[in-house]
């Protein structure tokens, strides 16, 4: 079985072709990153109008390497959300006119279930049940995965996503966007425990988060240096950010594993390319003898291949799409269509 896959729900235009759903045969992503950078943020109107500009090519590249004609394809898998509305639309209209046109079925695909499949790729053994620890630009969530099509959300954040956190504590700090990979860089050369920041929702008894009070004491805190007079030490605040992230992240994973008695856990999105939090993860998991699995960098943040791999089981399990589904800028986790 042959999935073509189409991923535009934020500022990545890709296309990906899988074989059996878990083997890539090739991808392509075209990133706005250098688009957006100016105003230091995805500007949804700017994206919408370049994934129009360049799904054809991207797709076009992506059959010329796996050396396809579309003819070949035996289904079309597409991001229909949660994202941008605009720029969804352009994903699965042209995904449509793929589907129809082809006279193939067309495959609905969640964003973050892609985000939690790009794991199969890069583990050819992994299988549910797990939990799956979901930190992105824009969801933080513990999903309990039952099997390849059922989702649980256990916990999510009341307020900002992780990735969201990192990018607005870095600008704040004055570095580059996006801020995630920055905060990663400069984190290493400071020390984590210079600045004791709040570690949020640790006692609550509950899987919740919360980062809006974190990013607030980072403000508080660079605000005071400089009242003060005092030098910052951007590395430390940096470093010691990351930390609170990543030890709450950590611990909220544990528990979550404790209480629903299942034994890997499966980190996935944009954030799970943090060195930090992979390490924290590793050594806590280590120690009560879960696996741990985590997707390569380049499937941590947004891509195809990830929806191709979710969307071929969801076309196992008898999910379809018609040509009057819209995008869901919102989309629950575990809502599924035609079943
Ligand atoms: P969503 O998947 O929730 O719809 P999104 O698609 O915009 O949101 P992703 O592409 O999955 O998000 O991830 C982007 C986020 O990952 C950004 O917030 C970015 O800063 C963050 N990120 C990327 N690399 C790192 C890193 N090394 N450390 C921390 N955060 C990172
Ligand atoms: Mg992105
Ligand atoms: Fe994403």
């Amino acid at each position: 079985i042959y999935t073509l896959a189409i991923e535009t729900s934020c500022d990545e235009t890709a296309c990906a072709i899988l074989k059996n759903g878990r083997e890539v045969v090739a991808g392509t992503v075209y990133t706005q990153i250098e688009l957006h950078r100016t105003f230091g943020g995805v500007v949804p109107e700017v994206a919408s109008r370049n994934h129009l500009e360049k799904i054809a090519q991207v797709i076009d590249q992506c059959l010329e390497k796996a050396d396809m004609a579309l003819q070949e394809v035996d289904h079309i898998a597409v991001t229909y959300g949660p994202g941008l509305v605009g720029a969804l639309l352009v994903g699965l209209s042209t995904a449509k006119a793929l589907a129809f046109a082809l006279e193939k079925p067309l495959i609905p695909v969640h964003h973050i279930e892609g985000h939690i499949a790009a794991n199969y790729i890069a583990h050819p053994a992994l299988e549910p049940p797990f939990i799956s620890l979901v930190v992105s630009g824009g969801h933080t969530h513990l999903v309990e995965v039952t099997d390849y099509t059922t989702f649980n959300v256990i916990g999510q954040t009341r307020d900002d996503a992780a990735g969201e956190a990192f990018d607005k504590v870095a600008r704040t700090l004055g570095l580059g966007y996006p801020g995630g990979p920055e905060i990663d860089r400069v984190a290493r050369e400071g020390n984590a425990q210079a600045i004791d920041f709040p570690r949020a929702m640790l006692e609550s008894g509950s899987l919740d988060f919360s980062f809006s009070g974190l990013k607030s004491a980072v403000l508080n805190y660079l605000n005071s240096c400089r009242m003060k007079g005092e030098a910052i030490n951007v590395p430390d605040v940096a470093a010691s950010f990351q930390a609170a992230v990543t030890e709450i992240l950590t611990i909220k994973a544990m528990e979550a594993l404790k209480e629903t008695g299942h034994k890997q856990l499966v980190l996935a999105g944009g954030v799970a390319a943090n060195s930090d939090l992979r390490q924290r993860l590793s050594a806590a998991l280590q120690k009560k003898g879960y696996a741990f699995y985590y997707p390569p960098l380049n499937l941590c943040t947004d891509n195809a291949e990830m929806i191709g791999c979710a969307g071929y089981y969801n076309a196992m399990a008898g999910v379809r799409g018609d040509m009057y589904i819209n995008a869901v800028p919102n989309l629950k986790i575990g809502s599924k269509m035609g079943q």
